[in-house]
């Protein structure tokens, strides 16, 4: 099952509880282009060295644990990977093909390897073009600036909106204007706005889109 779109749409929140309430597992794809762009940047590898980051694509070890922790070559970086400076970074590096390729292999076996629900941004486009369900999730980029600022406060970060709301939009507007798998609809996924809807609203229409279009899986 594939849910794309823009940050701050609900995307992670929502693969979760639909994924613990399929039985099947949760796969963050945003998450493995904040590991790479930390990796990057732990290694003193410039976010425009192209091949550079290709090889540590190839060979960066990200583990998704099932209990939603990251690790990169090991080490725990779940919290490091969510600082603002590192969500520019990946999309930053998300939009050099080579690393795409890279992770786009690791993301289709871990999908190949269980019945999952994976969210990003070219996963019904791309990554799993023939998923059973396909949902892209959106918000109003003000709904989706508030969250972000919420999610932050809940981590004991202090963000400023305004701040959030502009890097938000350039991080949107870079994800969604390049050359290599932008961040757009799949043709056969159903849209989906958040905007003036409870998490649980959000996670019936989802489990009522895949009721539908998978029967199997419901
Ligand atoms: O979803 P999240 O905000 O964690 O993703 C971080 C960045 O990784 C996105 O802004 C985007 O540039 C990139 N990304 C991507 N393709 C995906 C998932 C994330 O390009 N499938």
């Amino acid at each position: 099952m594939a849910i794309d779109g823009p940050a701050g749409a609900g995307k992670s929140t929502l693969a979760r509880r639909v994924a613990a309430r399929l039985g099947f597992v949760y796969i963050d794809t945003g998450a493995m282009y904040r590991a790479i762009a930390l990796g990057a940047r732990r290694r003193g590898v410039d976010w425009a060295d192209q091949a550079a980051l290709e090889q540590l694509a190839r060979e960066a070890d990200i583990t998704l644990t099932p209990d939603h922790r990251v690790l990169l070559d090991g080490e725990d970086v779940s919290a490091a990977i969510r600082e603002p400076e590192i969500s520019q970074g990946a999309s930053v590096v998300s939009a050099i093909s080579g690393v795409r390729r890279e992770l786009v292999l690791k993301q289709q076996r871990l999908g190949h390897s269980a019945s999952a629900v994976m969210e990003g941004r070219d996963i019904g486009t791309v990554v799993f073009p023939d998923a059973e369900a396909k949902i892209f999730l959106d918000a109003s980029p003000e709904v989706r600036a508030h969250r972000r600022v919420k999610d932050l406060a809940a981590r004991g970060v202090a963000a400023d909106f305004e701040a959030v709301h502009r890097e938000m939009q350039e991080r949107d507007h870079r994800d969604r204007t390049r050359p290599d798998s932008p961040l757009r609809q799949a043709p056969d996924a159903v849209y989906l706005d958040s905007s003036g809807l409870t998490e649980t609203e959000v996670e019936q229409a989802i489990l009522r889109i895949v009721g539908d279009r998978a029967p199997a899986a419901s």
